[in-house]
């Protein structure tokens, strides 16, 4: 197996991530669990303030059986692909600092031609690379087909610890608009969360610049510690400012080629569920694959059969967590504050089955000499 990843390196930090419930089944199948747990962010939980910073409502790491809002097992997303990384570096060839530039497929097999210059053959190409998958629009078709906006902007980026934030995630809410703080590892310094409601707005990923100009518009005037975390903006070391966006596909496959994670199946990031998502389709990806003798028509359709029930279910949940901050319309009646449905929530956390493929008797990928 190869891995093509386009960054020079893996990429270290990034946002915290979780798993519950069969998220973690699927961690502890593949003998992650310590290290997946001695990489843990040590957050302990979350509350929301009001304007004066006043508390109130706590959520703990340790309700719903580490399932809840903030998970028992939260990791940033580049410590969680050093744990997987590290446990198969051996078996597996990892490609950095390169992408696939174009890809042809026959009954046989897929044909690629890498951006670097290589080529070569494989027996199945699966693509993810994220929200913005370029393999997916190079097999699928545009962005615009799949990519549906939820409405809200989000934003993401580190200032100095000087709020004493410690191992307690802070949430401020206000007419559609939010700001807050995680703690990060490092104490000296925290991340910054912010978020806008935006109908019908696109933004360009690369434009830094144009980005930060943006959020200091649409964040004018929001209370709390808004207008301080502001002005760390010109001197922090990151920045991430996207839409919050849901990936919504008929199908994951097309002949030899498949889609996993974010790339075929964004849940946002409001869904709490992006990373389960991806490992729990990883697993079943691999396991219906070997299942079916690598047959790439009989294998896709049992990974996408056992799959999209729990991706609905995840995108469902991110769908109501963006509804829920909505401005209410000054005209209309006032709303009830939404239920959340119990038995939705249980079926994004728990709602598929993880057969047992150890008893497959070939569950290793049929190997294949590089064609160049
Ligand atoms: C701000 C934010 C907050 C989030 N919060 C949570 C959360 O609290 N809980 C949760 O579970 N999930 C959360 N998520 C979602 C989670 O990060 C994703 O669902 C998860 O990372 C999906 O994994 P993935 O491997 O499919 O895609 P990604 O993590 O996006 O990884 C894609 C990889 O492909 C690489 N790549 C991109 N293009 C190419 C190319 N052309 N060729 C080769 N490589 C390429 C990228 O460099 C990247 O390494 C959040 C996401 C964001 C953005």
């Amino acid at each position: 197996m190869t891995v093509v990843e386009r960054a020079p390196e893996l990429r270290p930090g990034g946002q915290a991530v979780d798993a519950r419930g069969v998220a973690k089944d699927v961690i502890r199948r593949m003998g992650l669990d310590a290290a997946v747990r001695a990489a843990r962010t040590d957050t302990a939980g979350a509350y929301t303030v009001d304007v004066d910073g006043k508390v109130l409502e706590t959520f703990r790491a340790d309700d719903h059986g580490g399932d809840g809002y903030i998970a028992e097992i939260e990791i940033l997303r580049g410590d969680l692909s050093q744990v997987l990384y590290d446990d198969t570096r051996d078996g597996v060839e990892y490609v950095f600092g390169d992408r696939i530039a174009e890809l042809t497929q026959d009954a046989d097999g897929v044909d690629v031609a890498f951006a670097g210059g290589d080529r070569r053959r494989f027996d199945l190409v699966i693509g993810t690379d994220g929200l913005h998958s370029s393999l997916r629009a190079m097999v699928f078709g545009p962005r615009e087909q799949f990519v549906r906006h939820l409405g809200m902007v989000l934003a993401f980026y580190t200032v100095p610890n000087e709020f004493g934030v410690d191992r307690w995630l802070i949430d401020y809410q206000e007419s559609g608009r939010s700001a807050g703080l995680r703690p990060l590892q490092d104490a000296t310094r925290a991340m910054a969360m912010l978020s806008f409601s935006a109908a019908d707005f696109d933004v360009d990923y690369r434009d830094v610049e144009a980005q930060k100009r943006l959020l200091r518009e649409r964040m004018a005037g929001l209370g709390w510690l808004t207008p301080r975390i502001l002005a760390h903006l010109d001197d922090t070391p990151d920045f991430y400012l996207d839409q919050v966006a849901q990936v919504v596909m008929d199908r994951w496959s097309n002949g030899r080629v498949g889609l996993l994670g974010d790339a075929a199946f964004s849940s946002s990031p409001m869904s709490g569920g992006g990373t389960g998502l991806a490992l729990v389709g990883a697993y079943l990806l691999a396991g219906e694959l070997a299942a079916a003798g690598w047959d790439p028509e009989a294998g896709f359709a049992g990974y996408e059969a056992r799959m999209r029930p729990f991706v609905e279910a995840n995108q469902e949940i991110g769908r109501l967590h963006v509804q829920s901050r909505d401005v209410p319309d000054p005209d209309a009646e006032p709303a009830a504050e939404p239920e959340w449905d119990l038995g939705l929530i249980e079926r994004a956390i728990n709602g598929v089955d993880l057969p047992d493929y150890a008893e497959v008797p070939d569950s290793r990928a049929p190997a294949r000499p590089p064609v160049r």
